[in-house]
């Protein structure tokens, strides 16, 4: 699971993220919202252990992220929002190098698994610079979860797919979810949150809005049967009024 505490972050007198909390449990599936600024990119490197915070901890897997870094990227999985993937390599070539990063069992059969899963059998061994930039992000998900981590994290998951990639990869969040990982995302799209995400915390400047499920929200924000996306208009103007 995914443990926050505390996190903040400070770049000279701007904090991208004061003082925010929170847990995702094994089998969750939650969504990071809110508007641009918010600090959902920070959080999001904050727990893969790319950025050191300014106070606060992370745990992922019960393991500190910069204490104990080899054992919590074992435990990772993280698609970022604009993946770099080595242009000159092939998808196969890519995907057997990362699983020997990993001591992944099974290797071949695991990718040709993957590759078949997400269409990309005939483009596995072209060079990944001429894939189109929906191959490469369903190709960075393969690699995110060929080690079958504990926990997943996705940046932006289905900016530039096509429909039918976008409904594979929501189904895959929630399988993977639904095995007993713990899968968080951030999106920009309500309607992904919506349709996916068991409970979702809202950002904004650096600090939880809200969270919950989507009936809490809405009651929250006085509206009974309106979308994600006006109960989320509504819990940021309660909050600048
Ligand atoms: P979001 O992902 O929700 O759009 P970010 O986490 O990227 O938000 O950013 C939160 C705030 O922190 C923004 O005001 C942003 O300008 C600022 N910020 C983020 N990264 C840096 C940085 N490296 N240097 C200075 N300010 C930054």
């Amino acid at each position: 699971m995914i443990e926050v505490e505390g996190l903040v972050k400070r770049y000279g007198r701007v904090s991208a993220v004061d003082g925010v909390t929170f847990t995702v449990e094994p089998g969750e599936l939650l969504a990071l919202l809110g508007p641009n600024g918010a600090g959902k990119s920070t959080t999001i490197r904050a727990i893969t252990g790319l950025l050191r915070p300014t106070a606060g901890t992370v745990r992922v897997a019960g393991h500190d992220v910069l204490a104990a870094s080899v054992a919590a990227k074992a435990s990772l999985g993280y698609v970022p929002d604009r993946p770099y993937l080595y242009g000159k390599l092939t998808p196969r070539e890519l995907l057997r190098f990362i699983a020997r990063l990993h001591g992944v069992q099974d290797a071949a059969g695991r990718i040709s698994h993957w590759l078949e899963l997400f269409s990309l059998t005939d483009f596995g061994n072209e060079l990944i610079e001429v894939l189109s930039h929906g191959m490469r992000q369903k190709l960075a998900f393969t690699a995110a979860l060929l080690h079958e981590p504990q926990v997943l994290v996705v940046d932006e998951p289905m900016v530039g797919l096509d429909p039918r990639a976008a409904r594979q990869v929501r189904q895959l969040l929630r399988e993977y979810a639904a095995k007993g990982r713990t899968v968080l995302l951030t999106t920009h799209s309500l309607e992904v949150a919506e349709e996916v995400a068991h409970r979702v915390i809202v950002l904004d400047r650096g600090r939880i809005l809200a969270q919950g499920d989507l009936a809490s929200l809405r009651e929250r924000a006085g509206v009974a049967d309106a979308g994600l996306e006006e109960v989320f208009i509504r819990l940021l103007e309660q909050q600048e009024a």
